[in-house]
């Protein structure tokens, strides 16, 4: 009833004991099981894997969602309008008044009140001997030729305040069937952008003036 030989569940460690055992007991070596060599334990970092593969497929999947997103609103019309619209009116600041640069209508402007003691007539007698580049005369969002003189422009007189207003452009529409934003450039080169954000959008309310 007592079979002393180890049960075919009984586990040896090693190959060598199972062959021990197996003589021992006068059993075939297929009869004695081996067990895997002891587990060692296991590392902290495996935790870290874990979550640092958990972490991997959040990831991979907000990047898809992102990326399905972007898809979706440079889809949109309006948005890509928008988006394009701000990069306009800065590139439209800069043809006013660049502080970086003197190819800009508003040091064109001073230049030639310095050579002339006057303003010009015409924004068009600037070039090329007060503006290298006649494009600086263009708005970028002007669909019109690039030739064209895209910007309204009052000579200012001379004893006239720092703020009057030299040059205008209305040719930003940043939202349909609304009235374009204006831009304004006053004879001390500050450049105006009425109802319009900071951060490069139309707002509702207009900004505190100062
Ligand atoms: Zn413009």
């Amino acid at each position: 009833m007592n079979d002393p030989r180890p049960s075919e569940h009984h586990y040896t460690p090693f190959v060598n004991d199972a062959y021990q055992t197996a003589h021992k007991w006068g059993m075939k070596m297929s009869e004695v099981q081996i067990s895997a060599p002891p587990e060692q334990p296991k590392p902290k970092s495996n935790c870290f894997m874990v979550g640092g593969i958990t972490c991997l497929v959040i990831f991979v999947l907000l990047v898809g969602l992102g990326f399905w997103l972007f898809k979706q609103l440079s889809g949109n019309s309006m948005i890509k309008k928008a988006f394009g619209g701000a990069k306009l009116v800065a590139e439209c600041q800069l043809n006013m008044a660049n502080p970086s640069s003197d190819q800009c209508i508003y040091a064109a402007l001073e230049r030639y009140n310095t050579k002339y003691g006057r303003y010009p007539q015409k924004l068009g007698e600037l070039y090329p001997t007060f503006l290298e580049k006649r494009s600086v005369l263009h708005c970028p969002a002007d669909p019109s030729p690039k030739d064209t003189i895209s910007y309204e422009y009052t000579p200012p007189a001379e004893t006239a305040p720092a703020n009057t207003i030299m040059v205008e452009c209305n040719r930003h529409i940043l939202i349909e069937g609304q009235a374009p934003l204006v831009l304004k450039l006053q004879k001390d080169g500050q450049v105006l952008k009425p109802n319009y954000a900071t951060s490069g959008g139309p707002v509702d309310q207009p900004k505190p003036g100062n």
